[in-house]
């Protein structure tokens, strides 16, 4: 049976992996919804070549331009435009089976969640969702035993190494390894006045602006544990995070006998999408197999808290549970933002995303409304301490 498969956050970098895959495999898949923020003419390019019955522009003012594109190139697929129309589809039966939720950033929360309490399967990218609001979501799929597969490479990489029912029986802990990114080995001074574009440019993986200036904060890194904690129901005490500038080992799974499960291959995202996608079946991804001759070495190292002190406060967040995460993604959400803009330098990411979880205190996290409030709250506050210079 082909699977319907809707991708948000098509026009980005794990959507284009993901349309890549889905490409591939004619018989088996097929790109039935494609959803942009706000770039319309790449959002009809990619409907040129992927013949979804739906396109969804995020922004409600493209809604006229994709309409028109789409004519002009004599498709069929029906414009749609509006963050409703994006939970709609994520909740239709009829339009997908399968949701790749590859936004950037907490405004995936509402499709991702959609699309879960439907029951569908769930190819998860967008980790941000996780982080401010984990156990609702994880909750919200039990209930509606939707199947959420995670396509981040680390956690991608556990689900590979756990057992089928995805289960953490005998595992003692997990280890998520981190390219240390383009800043790796460099000291706190010396970051002071590095540049967006310095920051964009990962040794390792291509990805989109927001995640590459994660990496090179290890903010990633923090995000990727709370991910962690809620997606394999382990306790920060049992989450390790060990820095590996090779990027061939996406994460280790360490067990009480002493075995320790890695899934290695090369950095390019496909392959998480190529699991998700093809599951339970192992399916072509375009990726080659790892030649480890010709890499010759595999190198670890603890990573530096003191230049990277955002794996720390996320680290603290993840333990100060209740609304504290939200707050820590939504301020560096803010923060990264400021930077690539230019209206603020490197180390005040980690500044501001501390000075609003000061300003912010956990308190617990009940319901989706109060981590929203929580979410425009540390958003307001985060801004304000940059308008206002009290973090530079
Ligand atoms: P990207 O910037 O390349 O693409 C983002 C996509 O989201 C684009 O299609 C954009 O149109 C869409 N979008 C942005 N704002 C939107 C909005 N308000 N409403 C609807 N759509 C919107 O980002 P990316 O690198 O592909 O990352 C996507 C997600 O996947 C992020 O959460 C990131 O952390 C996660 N992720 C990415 C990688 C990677 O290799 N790129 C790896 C692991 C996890
Ligand atoms: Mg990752």
């Amino acid at each position: 049976m082909t699977r319907n498969v809707a991708i948000f956050g098509a026009t980005g970098s794990i959507g284009s992996s993901a349309l890549d895959v889905v490409a591939r495999h004619p018989q088996r898949l097929r790109a039935s919804v494609l959803a942009a923020g706000r770039n319309v003419e790449a959002l009809v390019a990619l409907c040129v070549r992927h013949r979804p019955d739906h396109a969804v522009i995020a922004d409600e003012a493209g809604h006229a331009a994709l309409r028109a594109g789409l004519r002009a190139s004599g498709l069929d697929t029906k414009a749609h435009a509006g963050v409703a129309a994006l939970d709609a589809l994520a909740a239709d039966p009829d339009a997908c089976d399968t949701v790749v939720a590859a936004i950037v950033g907490a405004a995936g929360l509402d499709s991702t969640l959609a699309a879960i309490r439907s029951g569908k399967r769930v190819l998860l990218a967008n980790k941000e969702s996780l982080v401010l609001a984990g156990t609702l979501m994880m909750q919200a799929a039990r209930e509606a035993g939707a199947t959420v597969v995670p396509i981040d490479s680390e956690h991608n990489a556990i689900h590979q190494c756990l057992p089928p029912d995805g289960g953490c029986r005998g595992v003692r802990r997990i280890v998520l390894t981190a390219s240390g990114g383009p800043f790796r080995g460099r000291t706190r001074e010396s970051l002071a006045d590095v540049t967006p574009a310095q920051a964009v440019a990962h040794p390792k993986w291509s990805m989109g602006p927001k995640i590459s200036v994660d990496s090179a904060t290890l903010m990633n890194k923090g995000l990727e544990l709370i991910e962690a904690h809620h997606l394999f129901a382990m306790p920060s005490s049992r989450l390790d995070v060990l820095v590996h500038p090779q990027s061939l080992v996406h994460s280790l799974v360490e067990f009480i006998d002493g075995s320790t499960l890695a899934q290695l291959g090369l950095p390019d995202m496909r392959t998480a999408l190529a699991v998700g996608l093809g599951s339970p079946e192992r399916i072509a991804s375009g990726v080659a197999g790892l030649d480890l001759l010709q890499h010759g070495r595999l190198d670890f190292e603890a990573p530096d808290l003191r230049a990277f002190p955002c794996l720390q406060l996320a680290r603290d967040a993840l333990e100060a549970g209740g609304t504290a995460p939200a707050v820590l993604n939504a301020a560096n959400e803010v923060a990264v933002s400021a930077f690539l803009q230019g209206r603020m330098r490197f180390l005040a990411i980690p500044a501001l995303v501390e000075h609003t979880l000061a300003a912010l205190p956990a308190v617990p996290a009940e319901s989706l409304d109060v981590l929203r409030a929580t979410d425009a709250r540390a958003r307001e506050l985060a801004g304000l301490a940059i308008e206002t210079g009290a973090v530079r």
